[in-house]
């Protein structure tokens, strides 16, 4: 048996053990081509069965409408922090931001180099513990989008549900929870995530982006920072990361044997309900960073009374085989990322390591 760690790393993140043993087996020679993914054509009948299956799988899991693309591309969700005002926001419109914390700030610091950019909604003077309200939204009467971040993966916060923006085009980063729940992806004019946390290794990002703000891309764009250009050419206008959308592929794969996004939402909560159980009933001594209402149930931010605690507490963990339970040096802490490849068993590992270090240093 291979001996694999309890891994709650925030990103790149676990992968489905059956997904990285099929990846082996035809790691090697893929569907008998003499040879990898890695080394064949990306124009091949081969590769562009891979290309088409991860593009269908993802649409089918999503029930993604007919009239959006599914685009895979490389340069991370960071790229897409500039390619969405690049392409969307024209002179004399406004971007709209909610900014909910870590991740949202980078997107905004990117609209504000392109154009007019305003923040409509905050939870800055909460120290992002919970994500803003967005019930009240007021936009501008100008707006070219409203932009949000559904999880923050360094805060630990996620919204539960997602405001009606009307005829304003609402584009989400989903980078840290895609494919965690079911979801409505008529609501968005533009979904992006970068694969590393939920959906594969690094190197590919999905976005699904509804045709028409595709095709009203702004004029003078480069060509490989149009959504267009990628949307027209099925992903493959240039090299595409041809592994990592074949892993992405796998794990697609994998979701939809669990049952669809409706199981596996409702293991991931079996899965945090143990670690947020572990908190809640530890009567103070741990004590979780976000609001009861915005707990995430990917990323779940948590703190001991002291740093001291805090060091002993990581210290012990990894002595008992956890991996990736440091808080991001931003915030401090403790962060387990509990994203839809990390097995239950590892939750109730964690949870059990959690009440022990209670008993021994409580
Ligand atoms: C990790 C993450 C990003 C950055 O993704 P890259 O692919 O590294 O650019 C952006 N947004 C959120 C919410 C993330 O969790």
């Amino acid at each position: 048996m291979t001996k694999r760690a309890y891994n709650f790393n925030a990103g790149p993140a676990a992968l489905p053990l059956e997904v990285l043993q099929q990846a082996e087996k035809e790691f090697v020679d893929y569907k008998g081509a003499g040879m990898s993914i890695m080394e064949m054509s990306h124009r091949s009948k081969l590769f562009e069965g891979v290309n088409d299956e991860a593009e269908q799988l993802a649409r089918e899991l999503l029930q993604v409408p007919d009239d959006y693309s599914i685009m895979l591309l490389q340069g991370g969700a960071s790229t897409q922090f500039a390619m969405v005002p690049m392409n969307l926001l024209s002179a004399g419109k406004t971007a709209a931001y909610v900014n909910s914390g870590s991740w949202a700030k980078k997107a905004i610091k990117e609209a504000k180099l392109i154009g007019e950019t305003r923040v409509v909604a905050s939870a800055e003077e909460s120290r992002f513990t919970a994500m803003p309200n967005l019930s009240q939204l007021d936009l501008p009467e100008d707006t070219a989008y409203l932009h949000l971040t559904s999880n923050e993966t360094i805060e630990g916060t996620q919204l539960a549900a997602f405001p009606d923006t009307g005829n304003v085009p609402l584009i989400a980063d989903m980078s840290s929870d895609i494919m965690s729940r079911p979801l409505n992806v008529s609501q968005f004019g533009m979904i992006y995530a970068g694969a590393q946390k939920n959906l594969g290794p690094s190197g590919a990002t999905i976005v699904i982006a509804r045709n028409d703000l595709i095709n009203s891309s702004q004029a003078g764009v480069p060509t490989m920072l149009r959504y267009d250009t990628h949307a027209k050419s099925k992903s493959l206008y240039n090299t595409p990361p041809s592994f990592a959308v074949y892993m992405v592929g796998l794990v697609l794969k994998w979701i939809k044997g669990k049952g669809g996004l409706a199981a596996v939402e409702q293991l991931n909560r079996a899965k945090t309900g143990l670690i947020y159980g572990a908190i809640d009933e530890s009567g103070g001594f741990y004590s979780g960073v976000a609001e009861a209402e915005s707990r995430s149930l990917m990323n779940i931010t948590f703190r001991l009374q002291s740093e001291e605690l805090e060091k002993l507490f990581i210290k012990g963990t990894e002595e008992h085989g956890f991996v990736g339970l440091k808080g991001h040096r931003d915030v401090g802490g403790l962060r387990a990322s509990t994203y839809n490849a990390v097995p239950l068993e590892s939750c109730q590992a964690l949870a059990d390591f959690m009440k022990e270090f209670q008993r021994t240093h409580g």
